[in-house]
């Protein structure tokens, strides 16, 4: 999955988080017609990648850059604050996910699915604290 988390400016690309700059601009033409404004880039090792919204039908997609060639053309999911509960479920189990919940609820939670579930943010680059306190309901 390639995945944008909004709030972060983070895309998810290669099961890695990579930082982006943000931009504005000119971002391409989508499928639908629509004109494409520029979100953000990212530097991926030589590669570079644009994030870019359609303004029309508001589909994601990231285009990969080798210098000026386009190499890669790819829809992207995006997660906004309310959605990043949904993105945490993606990528950990049901124990990992409830124990990240009840903590931020206050409430007791399984101290070690807790730190497997930041062990596994970790390994992508996240950091799940931060990740976390960016969540709305
Ligand atoms: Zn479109």
């Amino acid at each position: 999955m390639i995945a944008y988390l909004e709030p972060l400016k983070l895309l998810i690309y290669g099961e890695r988080a990579i930082p982006g700059t943000a931009s504005s601009g000119f971002g391409g033409f989508c499928d639908c017609g629509g004109m494409m404004t520029q979100k953000t880039w990212h530097q991926n090792g030589n590669l570079k990648i644009l994030v870019s919204e359609c303004e029309n039908c508001w589909k994601i997609e990231a285009l990969v850059f080798d210098g000026t060639d386009v190499i890669g053309r790819e829809e992207v999911r995006d997660f906004k604050r309310n959605d990043l509960k949904e993105f945490l479920s993606v990528l950990l189990s049901s124990t990992e996910l409830e124990a990240v919940m009840n903590k931020l609820e206050g409430e007791r939670y399984n101290y070690s699915a807790y730190n497997r579930a930041k062990k596994k943010l970790e390994n992508i680059g996240l950091n799940l604290e931060g990740l976390i306190s960016e969540i709305i309901f």
